[in-house]
């Protein structure tokens, strides 16, 4: 834990406890503050009632007034539609609104600097991958041998990490939520992936949206940007910015400055015109897709900022296990393989895992999302034949129309059939472009079922070929 003594001896109000609200409220503790926690659900308050933490209502001014800060979590408004009641109550108060991540960067510039090369903060943003190149920057560097911690949007809240040695370094996954709250932002490399429509609420439109993300380089100043440019909002940005590391999976970046370019499976780094480095990304098999090389270029990247050499890279890259549930390759047998893409719960997610393979055996379905999966259609003939699930099999069945369908209810039958059916060279794909509620408790309990149902495929045909 990296405690946060800014506040010794004062109330700091923790609205949400969740992960990294918790987290927030055991660093305060620990650096001396006294947390006052709420959140509108009971049973959160409950859990943190029993981890000792006093418990207010901080929508009520009373309350509020009594604050020295007030730390929001990721998923409560603080400013669209409407910003939460405590958030209100503080601004009304004059109180500061903070997060976890602002707390984090100042403790972190107030830590007295240890002998050796100081820590290097790594934060990446983007509407998609971030979970992937953050998972990814981290793994490479440890390869390479340098001590390193990730957290944030993935793994642990940024304030339960562990103070960072000499030469360590920490890699950050910060959605726009987080970063257009903090009050401090220092990150020494940050990474801006892509941008396309996403929590459009939350943010009034799409300038909000992008507004959110830049100030991590704004306020940020990090020593070295890397920016994936292949959107508008990315040229712009890497046009404000002081030499970025620009990224592409479409053009190669023109003029003299540093980029790093995916063509036709191959990473290219280039520096003052001229090639430094090329790495073939075909046996990389869990960054498979033009978007995971958008991810694994990014990653290079920012590796290559931190200090690392091409050659210490390139094995990461390849061997990199990838993330549960994002085309997570399970296995195959008689040359049938099963992946778990469970995390596309919309088209525009399933359309990448439809473009990275062929002959699919396409597991779809659950609860819709507006648009169905119409935009997919250029996409249709790379499948041998879909199984439908759950809500939205009959909305599924039309747009599919005479595209090879089966209706299978439930996810066991479909699995049970794209394996009776499938031939040597077929993908058994589970990337649903839908969200699981109606059957599961989440992406994550959806995918844990398919990768069971798979392996027991699996095993089962290991156990015929052994025969009896
Ligand atoms: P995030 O953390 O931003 O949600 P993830 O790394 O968890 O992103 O990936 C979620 C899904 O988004 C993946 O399953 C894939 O379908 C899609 N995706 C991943 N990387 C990219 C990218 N660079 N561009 C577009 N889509 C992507």
């Amino acid at each position: 834990m990296i405690p946060v003594t800014a506040y010794a001896g004062r109330a700091v109000g923790v609205l949400g406890l969740g992960r990294s609200g918790l987290a927030a409220a055991l660093a305060l503790r620990a650096g001396g503050a006294e947390p006052l926690c709420w959140d509108d659900a009971e049973a959160a308050r409950a859990k943190a009632e029993a981890a000792g933490f006093e418990i207010a209502d901080l929508g009520r001014a009373r309350e509020a007034a009594r604050l020295a800060c007030l730390v929001v979590s990721p998923g409560i408004a603080h400013l669209y539609p409407r910003p939460h009641q405590a958030v209100a109550q503080a601004q009304a108060a004059g109180v500061p609104v903070d997060n976890d991540v602002g707390l984090f960067f100042r403790a972190l510039l107030e830590t007295e600097p240890e002998d050796g090369p100081a820590p290097k903060v790594v934060a990446v943003t983007g509407s998609n991958g971030k979970s992937t190149t953050t998972a990814l920057i981290h793994h490479v560097l440890r390869s390479a041998g340098r001590p390193a911690q990730m957290g944030g949007n993935i793994g642990r809240g940024v304030l339960g990490l562990d103070p960072p040695g000499p030469g360590a370094a920490i890699v950050l996954e910060l959605s726009s939520y987080q970063i257009e709250l903090a009050r401090a932002l220092a990150p020494d490399v940050a990474v801006f992936l892509n941008l396309s429509p996403d929590h459009l609420d939350r943010h009034a439109g799409m300038g909000g949206y992008f507004a959110a993300k830049r100030r991590l380089f704004e306020l940020g100043a990090p020593e070295r940007a890397i920016i994936g440019i292949d959107e508008a909002e990315g040229r712009f940005l890497a046009n404000t910015h002081h030499a970025p590391i620009l990224v592409s999976v479409k053009s190669r970046p023109r003029g003299e400055g540093w980029s790093v370019f995916m063509h036709r499976n191959h990473l290219t780094e280039w520096r003052a015109g001229r090639q430094q480095a090329a790495i073939d990304m075909r046996p990389a098999l869990a960054l498979r897709g033009a978007h995971n090389h958008q991810n694994a270029a990014a990653a290079y990247a920012a590796c290559r900022a931190l200090g690392l050499a091409p050659r210490q890279i390139e094995p990461a890259l390849i061997d990199f296990p990838g993330l549960a549930h994002r085309m997570e390759p399970v296995g195959s047998a008689r040359g049938v393989s099963f992946v778990n893409d469970s995390k596309a719960t919309n088209a525009d997610a399933a359309e990448k895992a439809l473009l990275a393979f062929e002959n699919i055996r396409w597991i779809a379905g659950g609860r819709p999302k507006e648009g169905g999966i119409a935009p997919l259609r250029p996409l249709f003939p790379r499948i041998a034949r879909a199984y439908l699930i759950g809500e939205a099999e009959a909305a599924f069945a039309a747009t599919l129309a005479d595209v090879p369908h089966a209706r299978c209810g439930t996810l066991e039958r479909a699995v049970a059939a794209a394996w009776a059916e499938a031939r040597p060279g077929d993908v058994i794909l589970l990337s649903p472009a839908c969200a699981s509620f109606d059957q599961f408790a989440s992406f994550e309990a959806r995918g844990d079922a398919f990768r069971a149902l798979a392996s027991a495929c699996l095993e089962e045909q290991v156990a015929q070929e052994a025969g009896p």
